[in-house]
């Protein structure tokens, strides 16, 4: 079961501007082959189908409290693809109708060369479940073949692979909401291939923390990740429930190949950060062409309800 807290993993800044480009690349950073739909599911089917659970411990663990982590890092680059698609908050908008006779959308993407049309027409500026071609996720970028090594090896991969995606994609965009997470993940992403490697070498002796980084690029090249590792985030395993999951430390521990020693902390990561709070858009018709009305019946809603 899954209990859930109202916060994104870290602060994003907000878009400088709306970028619907850089809004459709990082699209593959959500539900693309090796996006963050994928490392959830994978791991969440693994821990799901794995026999043994009680004796296998901090394998069955590493893997379950993975695939809760990567829950959160679908909230995170969901908001920011919303960041992308809205840029600054415009107070003119915010519960107003707006002139639908008007061209917005086509003002808003006339000099773009590449982007996602469902973005506008499907989902009113907003992330959807597909890749940066626009194609849905499936469940076929899904690998659980029950046994344990050959899922690890495959986990150890999916996020090498992750991460050199997450690389290009941020050659790609320049705005800060999208480097910002494309930071946070380079580091967390660093510690989940790490922590794979290290339960495959316990298993089979085979040293494959030596292959890391894949690219064979240090995270600390990259401002928006060298402040996570200055707070030691490269260290940190989040154990993401109140009372479960105590074994994980028999796999992640011991000095870190970045600095600092290898430790599992009780979660959710210590700077959580409210979520951005989107307006309503009238000519989108989101939450609908009179935004202000649908606010303000929720507000009475909540009223009657205290009263
Ligand atoms: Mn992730
Ligand atoms: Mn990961």
């Amino acid at each position: 079961m899954f209990l859930r807290i109202d916060q994104l993993p870290v602060q994003l800044p907000r878009s400088t501007k709306i970028d619907p480009e850089s809004a459709a690349a990082v699209q593959e950073l959500l539900g693309g082959r090796f996006g963050e739909m994928s490392t959830f599911n994978n791991y969440f089917t693994q821990s799901m189908n794995l026999r043994g659970k009680k004796k296998l411990g901090a394998y069955y663990e590493l893997v379950a409290n993975i695939a809760a982590e990567e829950l959160g890092h679908i909230e995170l680059v969901s908001a920011s693809i919303n960041s992308l698609l809205n840029g600054p908050d415009s107070d003119t908008e915010d519960g107003t109708e707006s002139d639908v006779t008007s061209t917005t959308i086509a003002d808003l993407t006339k000099d773009v060369n590449q982007y996602n049309p469902h973005h506008f027409i499907a989902s009113g500026r907003t992330a959807l479940p597909v890749n940066a071609n626009g194609a849905p996720w499936t469940g076929d970028y899904v690998f659980s073949s029950g046994n344990l090594i050959l899922d690890l090896l495959h986990n150890f991969f999916l996020e090498n692979a992750a991460r050199t995606n997450k690389l290009r994609v941020y050659q790609m965009t320049k705005d800060p909401a999208a480097r910002e997470m494309l930071g946070y993940l380079f580091v967390r992403g660093g510690v989940h291939a790490l922590a794979y490697g290290k339960a495959l070498e316990t298993l089979t002796g085979v040293k494959m923390k030596d292959m890391l980084p894949i690219p064979s690029i240090g995270s600390e090249v990259f401002p928006e990740s060298k402040k996570y590792m200055d707070i030691a985030s490269h260290t940190k395993l989040y154990r993401n429930s109140p009372n479960d999951y105590r074994q994980m430390d028999a796999l992640w521990n011991g000095d870190h190949p970045d600095g600092g020693t290898c430790v599992v902390v009780d979660g959710p990561p210590e700077h959580g950060a409210p979520h951005a709070d989107l307006i309503g858009i009238g000519s989108a018709f989101t939450p609908d062409y009179h935004p202000a009305e649908i606010f303000e019946m929720a507000q009475q809603l909540y009223k009657k309800a205290k009263s």
